[in-house]
């Protein structure tokens, strides 16, 4: 069984109790606080740094190769799959999201660590075609130490992304989790280091950093010997981040925001339209980066489409995660459900419509979970500030199109440009489509579906860079060109 493991958290290698403002996470169904965390201090992270760098110099973890690497990581996901009920129920009970998505998450975060085994036993170093008398070649290596800074939304899922990668590359990483939903991270945390444990590698390759506001974050992106930073979260943090990273002349990877378009054109399936489009924004209560916020449907079918769509958002069963009906569980904080709440009242104060939800829902039941009824909203152009900025909520914004430029010209009037899904028969428009939208991610005729072998990232101000696909270990090292002379005198200074 895993401890809570909010009493200590994980610096340098060893567990204990953090020196910095302690934090009170809160179930978000009910409204408890369900425990304290002992969050990190600036000087713990640098503690942190510090053991890091040493255990990434350490030849026990500097000369092992690719298998052995390879092995820590299946090791990793064998604990995370035995452990996987647990940490589900950790993370309902922090984020609020249902027991069947989080099983799901931890499941996925198991499968990122055998999927990046597989590609670091298959990863070669490059003999590069030779233009004279020598080889050439590139070799990759770890860059370090590096930071990885996640948001609230999928805590073990984006920990995986980040964490498999940085370990497989041969670095150590200062791993900090978002203040709303540290638990699960702290017990993913747990299970890592009684893997380097068991392996006697160097405990201090992983530390969890819990930090209240924003010290623990600016600590790791400021640090001198912090020289990667993997960032997931909102847009601005991202931007701020980035302009650290330039400061210090370091890479920064940004999964950032959106305000995706799922597109329903009039030779769409119906119903299955109907039930990608709920899926795709109201599923994680609409907390999802990808989340399908803006609804285009064609004029001829935009009555009748959106008339059904808001009869069956009106059956979608809202309730907590631990119920294994529920379909829109809470949102992951009081605070936020506010904020989405505000963004509701922005769109009736600038005359948009709210065919449905639009309130928290009644009932004893609901009276202290940070629950929100699943909403659809129409009646305002894409430029009202509901359509531009993302609610991160079950709010979904639909809008009527007339022709094909029309619509690509109100989809892609954005900044951002993470996802998009297409809805229709005809294979020709929904390739053209896909070529002209501009998203990181398109789907047709399917949402939301993920695969660890494809990469992930967005386009605009949705992010920089890449996660996943066969290439992920690649963005957490530095590559290196060897030149080996070959031939007696190559040099034109030679005698
Ligand atoms: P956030 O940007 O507020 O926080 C993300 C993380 O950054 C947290 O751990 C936070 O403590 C930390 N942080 C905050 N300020 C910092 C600073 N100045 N320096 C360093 N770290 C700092 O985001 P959030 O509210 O936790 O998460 C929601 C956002 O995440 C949404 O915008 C969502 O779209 C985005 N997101 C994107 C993806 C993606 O893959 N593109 C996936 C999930 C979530």
């Amino acid at each position: 069984m895993l401890r809570t493991p909010a009493d200590e958290i994980l610096i340098a290698g060893r567990f204990r109790r953090g020196a910095g403002t302690p934090i009170s996470t809160v179930n978000p169904a009910d409204g408890t606080v369900i425990t304290t965390v002992h969050a990190a201090s600036a000087e713990e992270v640098d503690e942190a740094a510090r053991a890091a760098a040493e255990a990434v110099a350490d030849p026990a973890w500097r000369e092992l190769l690719p298998h052995q690497r390879a092995r820590l990581l299946h090791r990793i996901a064998d604990l995370v799959e035995e452990h996987a009920d647990e940490l589900s129920a950790l993370q309902t009970a922090d984020t609020g999201k249902s027991l069947t998505e989080t099983r799901a998450l931890a499941l996925s975060a198991a499968g990122t660590f055998r999927y990046t085994a597989a590609a670091l036993e298959t990863a070669e170093d490059a003999l590069t075609p030779a233009r004279g008398p020598y080889l050439t070649m590139s070799v990759y290596e770890p860059i370090g130490v590096v930071g990885a800074i996640n948001p609230w939304n999928s805590p073990i899922a984006s920990d995986a992304q980040k964490v498999a990668p940085a370990l497989a590359g041969g670095n150590a990483v200062l791993l900090k989790p978002a203040e709303w939903t540290p638990l699960v991270s702290l017990a993913f945390g747990r299970l890592v280091h009684r893997a380097l444990t068991e392996a006697g590698l160097p405990t201090a390759l992983l530390s969890v950093l819990p930090g209240k506001g924003r010290v623990v974050g600016d600590a790791i992106v400021h640090h001198p010997l912090v020289r990667r930073i993997g960032f997931t979260g909102g847009t601005s943090t991202g931007r701020s981040i980035a302009r650290s990273a330039a400061d210090k002349l370091i890479p920064a990877s940004l999964e950032l925001g959106g305000k995706s378009p799922t597109i329903v054109r009039e030779d769409a399936d119906v119903d299955q339209a109907l039930a990608g489009v709920m899926f795709g924004i109201f599923s994680s209560s609409g907390q999802s980066c990808i989340a399908g916020s803006r609804l285009f449907v064609h004029r001829s079918r935009y009555d009748a489409f959106v008339g059904e769509l808001v009869e069956r958002v009106r059956k979608l069963r809202v309730g907590p995660g631990t119920d294994a009906a529920t379909q829109v569980a809470p949102l992951v904080h009081h605070r936020h459900r506010d904020a989405v709440a505000d963004y509701v009242d922005l769109a009736r104060s600038e005359g948009g419509r709210v065919l449905c939800g639009g309130a928290a829902p009644a009932g004893p039941q609901y009276a202290d979970g940070a629950y929100y009824l699943p909403t659809v909203i129409d009646g305002l152009p894409n430029s009202a500030r509901v359509c531009q900025e993302e609610i991160f909520g079950p709010v979904l914004l639909a809008l009527p199109y007339d022709d094909e430029d029309d619509l690509v010209a109100q989809a892609n009037d954005s900044v951002f440009g993470l996802a998009c899904g297409i809805w229709t028969r005809d294979a020709r428009a929904a390739w053209r489509l896909a070529r002209r939208i501009d998203a990181g991610t398109v789907w047709i005729n399917t949402y939301k579906q993920f695969s660890i072998s494809t990469p992930f990232g967005g386009m605009k101000e949705s992010g920089l860079g890449t996660e996943k696909g066969r290439d992920l270990i690649r963005a957490y090292q530095r590559q290196k060109s060897l030149y080996w002379g070959t031939a007696e005198s190559p040099l034109p200074w030679a005698n």
